[in-house]
């Protein structure tokens, strides 16, 4: 009979007995279970206190992206990810966007959107009507439940009232506009809403649902341009090339999902370093693309009267410096003092700029040699690695691939038995 998944009580375990229930649902053995145990900065107490039914931690490479030069500023930038290529090519956009002055960014304010959704009511623009009448009180109420960031300056800054048209007949929603400063913001303006839900109820006689944050954060923009001379590069042909491509992306979903991509290598690289919710960004990012009823790229690429690249980025970005994990992993609270950024605002505009040098990067890869060649060596070193090579071994298989120009499983395995039965001999 096989196992089952049914395991109640399982989040009251210790962390030693739930390993052992994997181990046994799984049949893993003891050196499965050493390296599920092992852990690097973030040890087991701290990860129980993030989230539920740990038995380990997942390591990524940390790396540093070299050549920012951001609003006038030097900046190192940590990155995590699996990913080959993405910390190069990330240091190597930072290097071309530098030769023209570097990236400019500006972050708007850091407003979040709370929704409350009110259904049941038989009049909803009357509904509606009752909310905006109160708006001074529903401020006061959602104010109460957070006087540390109303002390900071933050807190609801306004109230927005629609109706919307759904499968189930029309719903009144409110938005709270909540200025959360430091902080990515989630739950601070959760609890806001989930405060200020009854009171809409009492005022309208409608029954709320939903209370939750809007990631589509649409107030909370950061705006990235730049300038690069065509000569860095590569001259009036690349350039071309970059611009033809971000027209590509323009007008066809298919590209400008991929030229996304390209953009959130770095900014969810940063993001993973420095401890964010990747989830919330990606979700942001790609509402944002679609705002105008069809998927857009967030970046565009044209060229100036010199022939020189400009290039512009607009997305949100909600990040914060302190809440979340940012503070309880420890390689995000040290990452976040390798950027020596002050505040949420900042790290946005950095993050912004990464996503604008690792597009043009990808762009300029594209437009010129193509994609594999940069990436093909790492590749290969990826593969060797998982075939099994070691030591010196990883070299001989990673440059007897790239001679033959065959990067495959199966030829890493080759070339790797040769070598052992070569020197076993
Ligand atoms: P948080 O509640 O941990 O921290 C925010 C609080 O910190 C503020 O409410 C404020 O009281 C306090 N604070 C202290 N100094 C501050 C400063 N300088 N600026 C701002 N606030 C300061 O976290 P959060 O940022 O409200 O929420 C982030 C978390 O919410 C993330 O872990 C995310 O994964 C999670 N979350 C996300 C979603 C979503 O995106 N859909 C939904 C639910 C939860």
């Amino acid at each position: 009979m096989s196992p089952t998944s049914r395991l109640p009580g399982f989040h009251k375990l210790s962390f030693s007995e739930r390993v052992k229930v994997v181990k046994e649902f799984a049949g893993l053995s003891d050196e499965d279970v050493e390296i599920l145990t092992k852990t690097g900065s973030l040890s087991i107490e701290i990860a129980e206190r993030m989230i539920e039914n740990v038995i380990g931690t997942l390591e990524l490479p940390l790396g540093i992206a070299t050549n920012f030069l951001i609003n006038g500023k030097d900046y190192l930038i940590p990155m995590a990810i699996e990913e080959p290529s993405v910390v190069a090519a990330a240091s190597n956009g930072a290097r071309m966007c530098r030769e023209g002055g570097g990236l400019h960014a500006m972050a708007s304010e850091q407003l979040m959107i709370a929704q409350v959704q009110l259904t049941k009511v038989t009049n909803p623009y009357v509904a509606a009507y009752k909310i905006l009448e109160k708006k001074e009180e529903i401020i006061d109420i959602a104010n109460s439940v957070d006087p540390i960031l109303v002390k900071l300056g933050g807190g609801i800054k306004d109230v927005e009232v629609k109706v919307i048209e759904s499968p189930l007949g029309p719903m009144v929603i409110t938005h709270l506009i909540v200025d959360v400063k430091d902080a990515m913001g989630a739950n601070a303006v959760n609890t806001m809403a989930e405060k200020v839900a009854p009171y809409i109820e009492k005022w309208t006689g409608g029954k709320v649902y939903l209370r939750i944050v809007s990631n589509l954060a649409d107030r909370r923009i950061v705006r990235v341009w730049t300038r690069v001379p065509k000569e860095a590069v590569g001259g009036k042909d690349v350039a071309e090339g970059i611009v033809y491509a971000w027209a590509f992306a323009a007008a066809d979903p298919y590209r400008a999902a991929t030229h996304n991509k390209g953009i959130m290598n770095g900014i969810i690289a940063v993001a993973l370093a420095t401890g964010q919710d990747t989830r919330a960004l990606e979700a942001g990012a790609h509402a944002y693309a679609a705002r105008r009823g069809r998927y857009e790229p967030l970046s565009r690429w044209e060229l100036d009267e010199n022939g020189d690249l400009i290039g512009y980025l607009e997305m949100p970005i909600a990040v914060g410096i302190v809440g979340g994990a940012t503070r309880t992993n420890p390689i995000a609270r040290v990452s976040l003092k390798i950027l020596g950024v002050k505040t949420a605002k900042e790290l946005a505009e950095v993050m912004g700029a990464v996503g604008l040098a690792q597009n043009l990067a990808a762009l300029r890869a594209l437009a010129s040699e193509g994609i594999q060649r940069g990436h093909m060596k790492l590749h290969a070193r990826q593969i060797a690695i998982s075939v099994g090579a070691v030591g010196d071994e990883v070299d001989i298989v990673v440059n007897e691939m790239l001679k033959e120009g065959v990067i495959r499983y199966d030829k890493a395995k080759e070339i790797l038995e040769r070598i052992r039965g070569r020197r076993s001999k």
